[in-house]
């Protein structure tokens, strides 16, 4: 049985009528912090939210910049698999999202989780979320982050994939420890954010890390040249970079490279960027529009001509001329809807072939989302092949990707060699939505027994003493 036989005797459900324009949610006033209520609402084919501060006044803010594209996600946001939660870390209070932990008010487990492992880092970037080397000194001992890797083994029924980041996780001399400890305790997909400074310098590290237990490492690239790298990141590090990722490969780890993307500094970067990944078979790029959260220079801020997912889609379709478009993205169902889309393209080192010229991916998706009656003979197996491509999860290269990606698309073309390329939208004060915190599934693991929603984690509690309140 083909795959287009399965699909063929489905049935679609009709298209839902109501438009989301109009939504209330609440937010943060940028000027105060205090959560206040907003209406996110759709005004000449863009997404603007209003708030109003009592003391601070009225704020609008740029959602999205596509209305259409906006309201379609919505067709992707399926439930949470609240049956992988073990345990809730909070109780619920009423104090969305002043009371995380996460609580059983949550609509999603942890897909992703980030384990910083010190606030310290060997770069003093221009543009940095979590303003690394402010403030005192945050560098966990290593049984502190064994009581953060407990605490997600207390939370869900299986280990999920987790991030070793900063600051610079390699600044601390026992990061193969870590790894190696994180490894023992039943973690099996280990990412490793870094710069690449240091790897760039003791090339054998990243064998180390791998012999302990390392799957993949996500190097930040910004662009292919030393003038955007002094914008973002204060010092010339092209270079670095290139014999990084050089380094990555030849470890054989998964690699993912990521960009932080600034208008009128490196938005024209993002077809070089992807030609570059293809052109090293690289496994996955990552786009992050930037947020205005933590350190960012001045005259980056402009929340209300802000790069929002669809400007991203549309300068990957120009810029790649075609290859990759628009149409060939697909917001992930596991987050909020409007937090990050991707898709899988077959890479032979010239051209990239997008999955979605193959499949139709959206039938699948829908599959999977039980909008739509299998046949006879059932489709669990693609529900549970696009579970595990289209999700927070899933690490670009790795095995289980390759493999599902052959159970969609048999012999189609060689699924070893396919890359990721994902967008993924962060939040700030300016555009937090409450809405899209509930659904979050990318938690910081905290030394207090906590797993925080990235974005309010950035937002809300990163170096906070007291958090802020809720509007009376
Ligand atoms: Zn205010």
């Amino acid at each position: 049985m083909t795959l287009e036989t399965v699909i063929s005797r489905t049935q679609k459900a009709p298209a839902k009528p109501e438009t989301h324009s109009g939504r209330l949610t609440t937010s943060i006033c940028p000027t105060c912090k205090m959560i206040i209520p907003a209406t996110v609402y759709y005004s000449n084919g863009k997404v603007l939210m209003q708030k109003d501060c009592s003391k601070h006044g009225r704020t609008i803010a740029l959602i999205s910049s596509d209305s259409k594209l906006y309201e379609d996600s919505f067709s992707y946001n399926l439930p949470g698999k609240l049956h992988l939660v073990k345990n809730y870390s909070s109780e619920y209070t009423g104090n969305c999202p002043l009371d995380c932990g996460i609580c059983s008010e949550h609509l999603q487990h942890t897909c992703a989780a980030l384990v910083e492992t010190t606030n310290r880092c060997n770069l003093d970037c221009p543009v940095c979320y979590m303003d690394a080397n402010a403030g005192p000194e945050k560098t966990p001992s290593l049984e502190q982050i064994r009581g953060m890797l407990e605490l997600l083994l207390r939370s869900e029924v299986s280990p999920p994939s987790i991030n070793v980041t900063g600051g610079e996780p390699t600044t601390r001399r026992d990061l193969r420890e870590i790894i190696k400890m994180a490894h023992s305790m039943g973690f099996n997909d280990i990412t490793l954010s870094t710069n690449g400074i240091v790897v760039s310098k003791r090339p054998q590290l990243l064998d180390e890390l791998a012999s302990e237990g390392l799957t993949e490492v996500a190097i930040s690239l910004d662009g292919l040249n030393d003038e955007i790298f002094l914008k973002t990141r204060g010092v010339p590090l092209f270079d670095t970079k290139v014999k990084a990722i050089d380094t990555a490969i030849n470890a054989g780890l998964s690699i993912t490279v990521s960009a932080t993307l600034v208008p009128g500094v490196n938005v024209d970067q993002i077809g070089g960027i992807i030609e570059f990944a293809k052109k090293r078979h690289i496994d996955g790029v990552n786009f992050a529009p930037i947020a205005f959260v933590g350190r960012y220079p001045k005259e980056f801020l402009n929340a209300s001509q802000r790069l929002t997912i669809p400007d991203v889609l549309r300068e990957i379709e120009l810029q790649t001329k075609g290859e990759i478009s628009v149409q060939d993205f697909i917001p992930v169902p596991c987050p909020d809807n409007r937090c990050s889309t991707m898709t899988y393209a077959f890479n032979d080192g010239r051209t990239l072939f997008p999955i979605t010229d193959y499949l139709d991916v959206k039938a699948y998706l829908d599959v999977y989302g039980d909008k739509v009656t299998c046949g006879p003979e059932g489709c669990d197996w693609i529900s549970q092949a696009i579970d595990k491509l289209w999700s927070m999860s899933a690490i670009p290269g790795s095995q289980r990707v390759i493999k599902n990606i052959d159970v969609l698309s048999p012999k189609l073309r060689p699924a070893k060699d396919v890359m990721t390329i994902q967008i993924h939208a962060f939040q700030d004060v300016w555009n937090f939505d409450t809405e899209r915190i509930k659904k979050c599934c990318i938690h910081v693991a905290t030394q207090e027994d906590k797993l925080i929603p990235f974005c309010a984690y950035n937002n809300l509690y990163r170096g906070k003493q007291q958090l802020p309140t809720m509007k009376e």
